[in-house]
């Protein structure tokens, strides 16, 4: 058995009592007493014997289901998943499984409900010394078909009483629905727009591959029509009766999304993300697992929602950080869509205007088959890119000479303008001119950003936060907020273009999924003329009517701690230049800059994205960084600096030259940021050229770093692949 539990290894447990063990088959969920606690755990298979001994082999207490209720193939994926991530076995079961699965509820959970019964009416009527709440029950049912207990809910509680009462005396009965299927959209299905050349080769190669392993990068710039080339393909999927799987990184989930994948498709389309209730959750996971539902959309966890007919997997927007999972289970769904596909044997789409250089190589190395869409479709050009230099130029809070030059040129043509910053808040430091102090958060080595809004100090490392000060507290000289954050640039803007509608869209201003829809709506309805905004806005939205994009601080990226920052800031970039003059107008972009030298910027304008992935994939090759190595990273956090090393250190000692090989293991070192949340973060890097070792080596050496005395002592976690070694 697989437990939810920390623990690596499986459990063993006798059936429970009369049980027939040769009717237990892999992926059924068992109830199983796990010391004082009942554990849904997953079945993973049935032995002969225990290496416990009989006295304390418990028996399971139930088996929750009468088939798997992973298939074959997704039952393996998460198998070769934990193996390949190192992860505990059991966790990576929860991670796949919908939480009411989890929890031991059915796989197909069935619904009471109440109605009157014939006669009921009339005996109600007759009935006589009805209490309140009796009446108001009374009136609900007389009014409804029946009630279920979400409707019942709405009564207030002690309802249950009354319930029981009435069925006590006969007047109602109670029957059992099966959950309400995932509908197909009304309406007609629109028909998409005649393909361009470049579109047409890639449907009819992708579509060519159908019923067969194959890996595709589609690279298409911004605008490119992608979306129309996966609709394509989908709609032969369809056809040939099977299941398209599309994964989308969460932010670019949005009604709209799905509104343009659901409007084409008379069929019913799973969609899975996390902002889900359990119930609904299930009800999608299910419509996927029976078939029931063609199309399934979802985020980062829909990579493990099992498929009765697969056909294809797609995944939007690659490059995007939020298919790794970043804590507990570190998988990387883009990843594990390519194992996912070839053990199905049905082709896979990654699909970016900027791929990963992990996936540029793949396809550069001809593993990975490429398909190109250069040109954007409809008549918009590619935007010009000029850099602002900010050491030749006045800024205003932020935004230079030249740049509100030009945001005033396309707001007077009728153009919207979009303003990029990836720091919210008011400014990232408080600064005391008098005594040099900087509100640091006590609890991490960051400052505290200034949210003026709220009149609070933030830290967005820890979420620490305390009311602004008047004074210093160290000197009590007067404070002075330095830098830039979105409110500030959005104070600068309602000075400089006063009456102009801006929205900013944030963190801050945008919580749920509704807000920034109704962001989205004021600058799709053209009533916001200006846009600011961090990384949200460079997340696949097209804002037809933006002319001008401004990036106000690239700088923030170019000298970046991490081996990834100068892709991550191509990456934003190229995309969110990608937002601006996407119908009929052309579109500029100015990028501020206090370096405008950089080789990655001088790149990126001259060659764009292609030519800056060259240039940075040579750095990596010389550097033996990613492509061109494999890395994991063993980190740890704990109360003091030297208990966090000192894991580290025996875990280092813990693999022997002689079971290396070729892995390089560096360290330990502190974290760039050592500390965070009151806690000391350091990591040990592993590094192979090649995969095979690397593996090798973290299977035999994590059980024995997992026993190891000073582990007690620190929070420790392997990340295979890890997105960020800093
Ligand atoms: P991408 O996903 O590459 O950014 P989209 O698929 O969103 O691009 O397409 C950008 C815009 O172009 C959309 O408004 C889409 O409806 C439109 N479009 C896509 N393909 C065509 C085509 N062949 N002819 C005309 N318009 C198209
Ligand atoms: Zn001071
Ligand atoms: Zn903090």
């Amino acid at each position: 058995m697989a437990l939810n539990t920390p623990l690596r290894h499986l459990f063993d447990y006798r059936p429970p009592d009369g049980r027939d063990p040769a009717a237990l088959v892999p992926g059924l969920r068992v109830e199983v007493p796990f010391g004082r606690r009942t554990l849904v755990g997953m079945l993973i298979e049935c032995a002969a014997g225990s290496s416990l001994p009989a006295a304390r082999l418990r028996a399971a207490r139930a088996v929750l289901d009468t088939e798997p209720v992973l298939d074959a193939t997704t039952f393996g994926l998460v198998r070769w998943a934990a193996d390949y991530y190192h992860h505990p076995l059991g966790e990576a079961f929860a991670a796949a499984l919908p939480a009411a699965l989890r929890a031991g509820r059915p796989l197909i959970a069935r619904e009471t409900r109440f109605r009157l019964v014939p006669g009921g009416p009339e005996a109600l009527a007759a009935a006589k010394r009805l209490g309140p709440r009796q009446r108001e029950l009374a009136a609900v049912l007389l009014a409804h078909e029946s009630l279920g207990a979400a409707e019942l809910e709405l009564l207030g509680a002690g309802v249950g009483e009354v319930v029981k009462a009435f069925l006590a005396r006969g007047w109602i009965a109670s029957f059992e629905v099966e959950p309400p299927a995932v509908a197909a959209p009304a309406g007609r299905p629109a028909s998409g727009p005649v393909l361009t050349g470049a579109q047409a080769v890639a449907v009819r190669e992708i579509g060519a591959s159908l019923g067969g392993f194959a890996p595709y990068l589609l690279h298409g710039v911004t605008g490119s029509g992608k979306t129309e080339v996966y609709l394509r393909v989908i709609e032969q999927v369809l056809a040939r009766g099977e299941q398209a799987l599309v994964l989308v990184p969460e932010i670019g989930l949005t009604p709209q999304a799905v509104a343009r994948f659901s409007s084409r498709f008379p069929v019913p389309l799973a969609v899975l993300h996390s902002g889900l209730a359990d119930g609904e959750r299930l009800a999608m996971w299910r419509a996927a697992r029976s078939g029931a539902a063609p199309l399934v959309i979802g985020t980062r966890s829909a990579i493990f929602v099992p498929l009765a007919r697969p056909g294809i997997v797609i995944v939007d927007e690659e490059h995007d950080s939020s298919y790794k999972q970043q804590e507990g289970f570190r998988y990387s769904a883009r990843d594990l869509a390519v194992v996912r596909a070839q053990r199905h044997g049905i082709p896979v789409v990654l699909g970016s205007a900027t791929p990963s250089l992990e996936t540029l190589q793949q396809a550069r190395s001809g593993r990975y088959r490429r398909v190109d869409l250069p040109q954007r479709t409809g008549s918009a050009g590619v935007p010009t890119m000029r850099i602002v230099d900010l050491r030749a130029h006045e800024d205003r809070h932020g935004i230079a000479t030249p740049s509100m030059l030009a945001i005033r040129r396309h707001l007077g043509d009728g153009g919207q303008v979009l303003l990029y910053l990836n720091r919210r808040g008011f400014a990232p430091t408080l600064f005391c001119p008098g005594c040099g102090w900087a509100a640091p958060c006590s609890d991490c080595d960051a400052r505290l950003t200034v949210h003026l809004r709220t009149h609070r100090l933030v830290c967005h490392h820890c979420g620490a936060s305390q009311p602004v000060p008047f004074a210093c507290p160290r000197c009590g000289a007067e404070l002075r907020p330095v830098g830039q954050g979105t409110e500030r640039i959005e104070d600068a803007l309602d000075e400089l273009f006063a009456g102009v509608p801006v929205v900013r869209i944030d963190r801050d201003t945008v919580h749920g999924r509704g807000e920034f829809e109704t962001a989205l709506e004021r600058v799709h309805s053209g009533e916001a003329r200006i846009l600011v905004g961090t990384q949200m806005l460079t997340k696949g939205h097209d804002f037809p009517d933006v002319t001008l994009v401004v990036v106000l601080n690239a700088d923030q990226g170019l000298f970046g701690t991490d081996f990834r920052a100068s892709e991550r800031l191509a990456q934003s970039i190229v995309q969110v230049a990608g937002r601006a003059g996407r119908a009929t107008r052309p579109g500029e972009v100015l990028i501020q800059s206090a370096c405008p030298e950089h080789p990655l910027l001088t790149q990126l304008l001259a060659a764009g994205y292609d030519g800056f992935a060259e240039v940075a994939l040579a750095e990596r090759a010389a550097a033996h960084w990613p492509p061109f190595s494999r890395l994991a990273v063993l980190r740890a956090e704990a109360a003091s600096r030297e208990q966090a090393l000192a894991f580290l250190a025996a875990a280092r000692d813990a693999a022997p030259a002689a079971e290396r090989g070729p892995v390089r293991l560096l360290g330990p070192a502190p974290a760039a940021m050592e500390r965070r949340a009151a806690r000391y973060r350091a990591q040990l890097l592993l590094e192979s050229a090649d995969r095979a070792p690397l593996q090798r080596l973290l299977a035999l050496w994590l059980p024995r770093v997992a026993q190891l005395p000073a582990a007690r002592r620190v929070r420790w976690a392997i990340d295979v692949d890890p997105l960020e070694v800093a």
